[in-house]
């Protein structure tokens, strides 16, 4: 996959360390991974090809997680090393950072398929250190806790894009945070509000922040409208799905996207699925495959999406019951989108 799929930066990437890459055409996403995010996408795996298949979806975790499509370990190939000059694709940047012994992560780009992906990647639970963490971390993480809504609502707001040429204004400040200072304006178009943003918001500002997201845009009021009506339903859905989940996941993020191009909702006549049927590889079914196209290649028609990512420091844990963290924040989102 690697030799034959070159990488390049991530065109939008809204939280998160940098170097996340995605393939030439769009529609793979690939970051370096540990250890135990690999195993927590294996993990979900295994539970999907559980006896348990007549199960609606949506109700395993596996549902709201991007389809995952395997490692690369570039260190462990001669023959991928000696390649690797070819793989950066003028990059060097990106890869050349990389160690031999850092193995990647390969998911579906869940902006494939998008035109103008406004994003949001909200961080859940209000616990976020793990057992890995040294004291300064756990104290530094305790504070960030403590002064935002991590701690309040067990939820906060990592980073936003959104193009700039919604209806409306950007407003001057929301709350004490000048928007100046957290918003800025990038050449492609899209104004980014990054991570102080979410940090220096309340438990009453956070409100504004999620209309900024769900109302500054450039698409009618009647589709505002259904994309809010649609991620209740997603968090409703999730949140059964997490009640029935037992896991610990800290420092997960809900990734939140919608299309802001109107053309492309009318294009699709304006369905948007709630959630989307995993797109495996169905080589058994050929005459299908050459209908659609694509030997198994993903095909994104959705308009707006929930995901669930980032799976550093997730495990599951059985007996132990649900992760009371992911549930009270999903539970308070919830209770503020019904003001959006
Ligand atoms: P990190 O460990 O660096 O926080 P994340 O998995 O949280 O990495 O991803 C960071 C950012 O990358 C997200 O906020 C999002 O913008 C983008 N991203 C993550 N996963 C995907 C994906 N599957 N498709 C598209 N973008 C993604
Ligand atoms: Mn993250």
């Amino acid at each position: 996959l690697f030799m034959v799929t070159p990488f390049v930066p991530l065109q939008h990437q809204v939280a998160g360390h940098n170097g996340s890459m995605q393939s030439v055409d769009g529609s793979l996403f690939c970051k370096a991974a540990k250890h135990r995010e690999i195993k927590f996408y294996n993990d979900s795996h295994g539970k999907m090809m559980d006896p348990s298949d007549s199960l609606a979806l949506g109700s395993l975790l596996i549902d709201w997680m991007p389809v995952y499509l395997g490692t690369l370990d570039p260190g462990l190939s001669d023959e991928l090393s000696s390649k690797k000059s070819d793989i950066v694709d003028g990059n060097q940047n990106t890869l050349g950072k990389v160690g031999q012994n850092e193995t990647f992560l390969v998911l579906e780009n869940v902006l494939y398929g998008y035109r103008k992906p406004n994003i949001m990647d909200i961080k859940l639970g209000n616990i976020l250190y793990d057992e890995t963490a040294d004291k300064a971390k756990v104290e530094r993480m305790k504070e960030v806790s403590r002064s935002t809504t991590s701690g309040s609502l067990s939820f906060r707001i990592c980073g936003v894009q959104i193009s700039d040429d919604f209806h409306g204004e950007l407003p001057a400040s929301i709350e004490n945070c000048k928007m100046e200072d957290v918003c800025h304006r990038k050449p492609d178009g899209y104004l980014t509000f990054d991570k102080r943003f979410g940090r220096s918001l309340t438990e009453t500002s956070v409100r504004d922040a999620l209309r900024l997201f769900f109302r500054g845009n450039c698409l009618a009021k009647v589709i505002q409208d259904k994309i809010v009506d649609n991620f209740v339903i997603r968090l409703q859905t999730l949140y059964n799905c997490l009640l029935d989940t037992e896991v610990r996941i800290i420092s997960g993020s809900l990734l939140f996207v919608l299309e802001d191009d109107e053309q492309r909702w009318k294009d699709m006549e304006y369905e948007d699925p709630v959630l989307e049927e995993r797109l495996i590889d169905d080589s058994d079914d050929e005459e299908e495959e050459e209908e659609e196209g694509g030997g198994g290649s993903i095909i994104s028609s959705s308009l707006s999406c929930l995901k669930f990512i980032d799976f550093a420091h997730a495990r599951y844990t059985p007996g132990e019951g649900y992760d009371e963290g992911l549930i009270k924040g999903v539970e308070n989102l919830l209770k503020l989108m019904a003001d959006i």
